[in-house]
């Protein structure tokens, strides 16, 4: 687990999951990390789940086993995560998809011409295939 990490109530984090610097993990948030659960019989090894640095999961998020969360990226409450985040995503819904992109400062980003620039100062560029970083 990173630094200044948020975990709020009803979380259990179990082997197998990573959680980096400034991740906010809300109430009620569920890892799953076996992604073929029988019972009493338990897995080799459990996949990697990881939340990258700055990414918030809202209330009762669910993500299974061996997803990356992308940096910075926003999970709407009551999500089901069944496929990667990517940085700065937006995601909500069950199953999650991709909504829109947030800033490090959590506003919703407007991109024209693959160009955005947040009320906070920070920029950013969408490349041709949607990924989305900060403009230097
Ligand atoms: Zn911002």
């Amino acid at each position: 687990m990173g630094d200044r990490v948020t975990v709020k109530c009803g979380v259990s984090l179990y082997d197998g999951l990573v959680l980096e610097d400034d991740v906010f993990i809300g109430p009620d948030v569920s890892f799953s990390n076996d992604p073929r659960p029988r019972s009493r019989q338990k897995p080799e090894a459990y996949p990697t789940t990881r939340v990258r640095a700055g990414a918030s999961l809202g209330a009762g998020v669910i993500v299974l086993p061996g997803l990356t969360i992308g940096r910075c990226a926003m999970v709407g409450a009551g999500a089901l995560v069944t496929r990667n985040v990517p940085d700065f995503g937006l995601v909500y819904g069950s199953p999650a998809r991709v909504h829109g992109h947030v800033c490090r400062c959590g506003r919703t980003l407007r991109f024209e011409d693959g160009a955005a620039a947040c009320s906070c100062g920070q920029r950013f560029r969408q490349g041709a295939g949607g990924e989305v970083g900060e403009a230097a």
